[in-house]
């Protein structure tokens, strides 16, 4: 496998690395003290073709695949993870779900406003007793004539309150507990459909998350996903690109932790010498830069897999367990190599420090996925020597 980048992709990296060190950068310190969504950042990313990058030109997308969003995700985030939390969430959820589950109708309708940016695609599958356990959702919907009536409510739904398109998962059988699971496009405008509660968090503080209320919320036949009973495909599978995208996250988070550290380093003098010239100081560099390294590798190994259409569930369950683990450990040793002010808003690795830790919460607890990847360890051994 390929992990080189071509030169189409190393032309992507220079241009969203351009731009997060520009315009994104001018804004992203702001936008996270006063807690704000940058509506004008989303829309010049979905200028330069951000917010459709793996939809196919003839639905209004650049068709560039799973790799180039890792790595936009990775510039963004080395700048503004709160930003790089939707853009992940638009392009390898919703767009992905509509893509590839959507009827020629839906995607005609709808892929094109998602991939210009005027609507921006959310996925909405927690509810509060379902978090891990997503066979849980109790989430109601319910066909009646040509609509479907939805009632229930989601948690914890990044940039939920700016949403143009909200993939839900619902329960259409409630006999069935994952067969009777199925997805739906829903618009805001949807009668019965308003913003709940929003969550005042530790970080990622320029993305909104919010509860989305759904009370009799009527939604047309046709914003059905697939068929009735998909919705446990159609959330799980997905989920495997969203990972790699939260890997990619990470691994931006924890290249800036590393760079911080370096430039901190080499400035800052004690006992007459440099900090980068002590060896406790060396150490931490060392491994930091040896653990973003493999976790490079085995995002970028996730991604090619994913482009080349191979099952790809444990090697991005993989690159998000690790690559979210030694973030958070990069922030930490950064900060540790700050000293006092890596505790203060004056330096940005505070900042980061707070945002490395959701990594290992969302889009499957790290605990999760150590479940998925010892299922499929398992299943291998159970091919290879069969008991
Ligand atoms: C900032 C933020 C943004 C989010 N954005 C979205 C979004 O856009 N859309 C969306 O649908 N959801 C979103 N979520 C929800 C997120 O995906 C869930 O928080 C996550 O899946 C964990 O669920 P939970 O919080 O209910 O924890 P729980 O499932 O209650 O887990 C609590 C703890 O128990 C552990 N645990 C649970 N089950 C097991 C088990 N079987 N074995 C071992 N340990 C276990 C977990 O690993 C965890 O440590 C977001 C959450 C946050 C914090």
């Amino acid at each position: 496998m390929n992990i080189q980048l071509t030169d189409e992709e190393r032309m992507i990296q220079k241009t969203i690395r351009d731009f997060a060190r520009k315009d994104l950068a001018a804004v992203a310190d702001e936008a996270n003290r006063e807690g704000t969504f940058q509506d004008e950042i989303y829309a010049s990313l979905a200028e330069l073709g951000f917010m459709g990058i793996t939809v196919p030109e003839k639905y209004g997308g650049v068709d560039f695949g799973t790799f180039s969003l890792v790595l936009t995700l990775e510039e963004i985030s080395r700048v503004c993870a709160s930003t790089a939390v939707a853009v992940s969430v638009h392009n390898s959820l919703a767009n992905h779900i509509v893509l590839k589950y959507g009827s020629e109708e839906m995607k005609e309708k709808y892929l094109p406003r998602m991939a210009s940016g005027e609507a921006i695609g959310v996925y909405a599958l927690t509810e509060p007793d379902a978090g891990s356990d997503v066979s849980a959702i109790r989430m109601s919907a319910v066909k009646r004539g040509d609509e479907y009536i939805l009632n229930g409510s989601k948690i914890f739904i990044s940039t939920g309150d700016k949403a143009g398109v909200i993939i839900v998962i619902a329960r259409t059988d409630p006999e069935s507990k994952t067969k009777g699971m199925s997805a739906f496009l829903v618009e805001p405008d949807h009668p019965g459909f308003s913003v709940g509660k929003v969550e005042h968090k530790m970080g990622l503080k320029a993305s909104s998350t919010v509860e989305l209320v759904f009370e009799d919320c009527r939604v047309p036949a046709a914003n059905l996903i697939g068929e009735e009973g998909m919705g446990m495909q159609i959330a799980l599978g997905s989920l495997d690109g969203g990972r790699i995208g939260i890997a990619s996250q990470a691994l931006g988070i924890a290249q800036t932790a590393l760079d911080e550290a370096v430039l901190f380093g080499r400035e800052r003098k004690q006992f007459g010498k440099r900090l980068v010239d002590f060896q406790a100081t060396r150490w931490k560099i060392a491994d930091m830069a040896t653990n973003i390294d493999a976790a490079r590798l085995l995002t970028y190994r996730a991604a090619r897999m994913r482009d080349e259409g191979l099952p790809c569930t444990k090697e991005a369950s993989m690159a998000k367990l690790f690559t979210t683990r030694i973030a958070n450990t990069a922030v930490y040793d950064s900060l540790q190599i700050h000293g006092g002010v890596g505790y203060t808003e004056e330096f940005k690795i505070e900042r980061f420090f707070r945002d490395a830790r959701v990594t290992e919460i969302y889009e499957g607890t790290s605990e999760i996925q150590r479940l998925v990847i010892s299922k499929q360890v398992l299943k291998e051994y159970e091919q290879m020597y069969p008991a």
